[in-house]
């Protein structure tokens, strides 16, 4: 049931002990950020369908209360009234009102979420692959490369975005979950693919896993027969919403022993950092906690999606930029809000969001110019917005694919007609052209848009 969670301790840490707030907790918490009642009703509407999940360092030490609800660390990690379709929060609001049953709340609140696009870009139709004759679950192989890993312990967060365009995992919707325990058939489908050079671990946030759990995952991937996985990324908000995990938890020494075995093999670490806004740098235990990752040899790279009403103004972008490479660490992409969830609310168009970017990368120096976007990531790939400009008098964003499941595709640019309106790639129309193209030539189904299949190599 997701209306009503239990608060989830962890064992006391050497710093301040975790503790998580659920949405048993939505009413309290958001009558702090001095919320009407009727207000705080649709809030916890809202976190029937989506999921809540925040904790007593983001709300003691990253909120700035006086500000709330318009601060953007609030509005980072607390539902919002209108981030669904009002006649959807009204009716499940009515039903919390009158003490409708959880099975009468669960039901509302399934239908809604069915509505909102659950695994966009194609991720559990389109990404899954085989081994032998059957699905490897929790294993998405999109690009020859690279695979990625959903660790089945590893599927929460320390807390939950607004935004979350991963959110389906975090619902009680156990047809919408990607996850394995299973790492042994993962291991015979990576000695079968030696395309694959990269492996990402990623959730849900894996740093949620206590270092002997990561270690299960991590471990096997440095074995003998995988000499072929050149870098190993572990996506993760842990720096952002729990640095302790680094500094003071029980286990992190063990953890930095963990990443410094997998660089000691010869591998690449790459921690893959996601960092919202500004002010979840500031805290001094986020430098030490940067400070001790870096020391094993990982190199952290940091991304984050635009998002309206968060981090949509080029200062944010060019302070954050700046402060990250202070601190040792390399900006990397800058992504457009995913067509899934809330989108409608969070989304910033197309051309807002590539004068955001623009305007930022001119801010900063050519340190922080390694940053990337704003990119979709769509079903035919990572698709990156290079610009608008004007083409024998047809105004037109100008595009090129960073990543694509065709990989003859990766780096060519192409034309779409240019939408003020646009938020998408869905929502764009090819110029200069028939179709995209990573468009399917119609005499050629079903082209691209057919699930990869990546044969192992002899
Ligand atoms: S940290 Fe990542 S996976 Fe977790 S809620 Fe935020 S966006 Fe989703």
């Amino acid at each position: 049931m997701t209306v009503i969670r239990q608060t989830v301790s962890a064992p006391p840490a050497g710093g301040r002990r975790f503790r998580a707030y659920t949405a048993k907790h939505l009413d309290e918490l958001t009558a702090r950020a001095g919320l009407s009642h009727e207000d705080r009703l649709a809030v916890r509407a809202v976190g029937a369908v989506l999921p809540f999940r925040t904790n007593s360092y983001v709300v003691e030490d990253l909120i700035d209360w006086a500000a709330a609800p318009d601060d953007p660390i609030y509005r980072l990690v607390f539902p919002q009234a209108d981030m669904l379709p009002a006649d959807d929060v009204r009716g499940i609001a009515d039903l919390l009102a009158c003490g409708a049953s959880d099975v009468d709340i669960s039901t509302a609140a399934h239908e809604v979420r069915m509505r909102l696009n659950p695994h966009p870009a194609g991720q559990l139709a389109l990404n899954i692959p085989d081994l032998g004759d059957e699905p490897l679950p929790g294993v998405q192989h999109k690009y020859p490369e690279t695979v990625l890993i959903f660790p089945k312990q590893g599927q929460t967060c320390h807390a939950y975005c607004t935004y979350c365009f991963r959110w389906a995992q975090f619902v009680d919707e156990p047809d919408l979950k990607m996850a394995t325990a299973d790492i042994s058939r993962v291991m015979d489908y990576l000695r079968q693919h030696r395309e694959v050079t990269s492996v990402l671990v990623t959730g849900g946030d894996p740093m949620i896993m206590g270092a002997p759990v990561l270690r299960r995952y991590l471990e096997p991937l440095l074995e003998p027969g995988l000499e072929h996985i050149e870098s190993v990324r572990i996506g993760s908000k842990a720096l952002a919403y729990w640095p302790q995990r680094f500094v003071s938890d029980p286990d992190a020494d063990e953890t930095l022993r963990l990443f410094e075995r997998v660089i000691a093999s010869g591998r690449a670490l790459a921690f893959m950092a996601h960092f919202s806004h500004p002010r979840e740098l500031e805290p001094p235990l986020v430098a030490e906690a940067v400070r001790r990752i870096r020391a094993t040899g990982a190199v952290i790279r940091t991304q984050a999606p635009l998002i309206r009403t968060i981090n949509d103004d080029p200062a944010t972008w060019g302070a954050m930029w700046r402060a990250q490479v202070r601190m040792g660490m390399v900006p990397y992409y800058m992504f457009v809000e995913r067509d899934t969830g809330p989108q409608d609310y969070f989304a910033v168009s197309l051309t807002r969001a590539y004068g955001i970017y623009s305007a930022a990368y001119r801010q900063v120096s050519g340190l922080c110019r390694t940053v990337r976007g704003p990119s979709m990531s769509a079903t035919p790939g990572k698709v990156c917005i290079d610009g608008i400009t004007e083409i024998a008098g047809q105004k037109v964003f100008v595009l090129h694919m960073i990543q694509a499941r065709d990989p003859d595709l990766v780096g060519k640019p192409f034309f779409a007609r240019y939408d003020p309106d646009a938020a998408w790639l869905s929502d764009l129309e090819p110029a200069f052209a028939a179709r995209f193209p990573f468009e399917p030539d119609p005499e050629d189904l079903p082209g691209l848009w057919a699930p990869p299949v990546f044969e192992p190599a002899g």
